[in-house]
């Protein structure tokens, strides 16, 4: 008798932990050293959390051995609630924002309660494939619209036009984006909102890169550009407050909520169902929000952070044949393989042999489900030193590899 998964994750990848992972841990359980850049967790590149977040988790931990309410305990939906009023939102209320595990519990959430069979979901390629994932898990449709690498990744609108059919229901938009690192102009966005305003679709905007920006780059909450636009807004504390493992993360729904009385009572009804998010993290919020916002340190000239992208675009682009467009946020670089210099057919393979004979993991562009193997995803989390050698061994890899 044989168990097998059920036909419903036919067809769901996410290879950002995919099957390569198993040769990273076979290789370290042989006694290597692997630099793993395949997951954009700032824990294990010695970003330590901020203090008064892990004070008030661990006051919090006395009190929080209880189920909370599902969408969370008040303080934190307060503190939510507040940074978007005072990002333009001003009608947000407690009772708009949803606590959970992570981003990832609340966008899994989100399209479940949303998409039904068949329903067309706008995804981005590249994409952060979560969103692909949960769609087609839910028995929608990805329909990935095209971001443009020569024009610094930014959505294609006539491409995006052009995907729009009468099944389309939703348009996720992920700004500062994962893998591209691109942070959306204004304009771009109105754009986008324009196509959600005109052609009734629900608006996911995953914005958990929010505060982590280069160069003056500033980040448009998508929820008050188009405030007539139903809109539910994806963030925690994972990447700016380097907490990813105490699973906080939040959602803010905006927009003509009088439209969406059925969809809202779906959405309370899952958070029922899972009782709540975990609640020590739930007690990371406040503290968070109502914190010193530490991250700007480590973005701005002479941050950390800033450094280890400069770093890591300067030498992607040594490289002969790759091309990295700078990334303006985020924690990623998307550098692009010229298939005329670097013959690569199975881009999965190209990451198991850099991985095998470098020790270095990254993850293949299509696991982002972008359509051809001529990219791959590279984490600036590393010491700039460290990036550096990374990628000066991922060229040397690179010289004369063939497939
Ligand atoms: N959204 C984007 C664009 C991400 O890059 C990530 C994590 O890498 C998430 C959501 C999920 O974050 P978490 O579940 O840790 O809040």
């Amino acid at each position: 008798m044989e168990f097998r998964q059920s036909s419903k994750l036919t067809g769901v990848c996410y290879e950002i932990r995919g099957p390569v992972i198993e040769h990273a841990d076979a290789l370290e359980a042989a006694g290597h050293s692997v630099l793993r850049l395949n997951t954009g967790n700032p824990a294990l590149f010695g970003f330590d959390a901020p203090e008064e977040i892990v004070r008030e988790v661990s006051r919090g931990l006395a009190e929080s051995h209880g189920y909370t309410d599902s969408r969370g305990i008040l303080p934190a939906r307060r503190a939510v609630a507040g940074y978007y009023r005072e990002r333009g939102l001003a009608e947000v209320d407690v009772a708009d924002v949803y606590l959970g595990n992570g981003v990832s519990e609340l966008i899994s959430m989100a399209v479940q309660a949303f998409v039904d069979d068949g329903d067309e979901v706008l995804i981005p390629t590249p994409d952060f494939p979560l969103w692909t994932a949960v769609t087609t898990l839910a028995g929608g449709r990805p329909v990935h619209y095209l971001c443009d690498e020569g024009a610094d990744w930014f959505p294609d609108l006539d491409d995006l036009a052009a995907k729009i059919t009468d099944r389309t229901r939703a348009l996720v938009i992920i700004n500062p984006n994962n893998p591209t690192g691109a942070v959306y102009p204004r304009e771009i966005l109105e754009g986008m909102l324009d196509l959600a305003r005109r052609h009734h679709l629900m608006v996911f905007a995953d914005e958990i890169y929010d505060q982590i920006l280069y160069d003056d780059h500033v980040h448009h909450l998508a929820a008050a550009v188009a405030p007539d636009v139903l809109c539910l807004t994806f963030s925690g504390l994972s990447k700016a407050y380097r907490v990813a493992g105490y699973r906080a993360g939040w959602m803010v729904v905006s927009g003509p909520k009088h439209h969406a009385a059925d969809f809202l009572e779906g959405l309370r009804m899952l958070a029922s169902m899972r009782l709540c998010a975990n609640a020590p993290g739930q007690y990371a919020v406040r503290a968070a929000l109502a914190g010193p916002r530490s991250v700007r340190e480590l973005v701005l000239p002479g941050g950390r952070l800033r450094e280890q992208r400069d770093r890591a675009w300067e030498k992607l682009n040594e490289i002969p044949g790759v091309s990295c467009v700078k990334p303006k946020g985020a924690l990623y670089a998307f550098p692009r393989l010229d298939p005329a210099v670097h013959r690569i057919h199975d881009d999965e393979k190209f990451v198991l042999d850099l991985l095998l004979r470098e020790k270095i993991q990254v993850v293949q562009g299509t696991g982002f489900n972008w359509p051809r193997p001529d990219h791959f995803r590279i984490l600036t989390l590393p010491a700039a030193d460290d990036l550096d050698a990374a990628i000066s061994r991922i060229g040397r890899f690179l010289t004369g590899y063939r497939q």
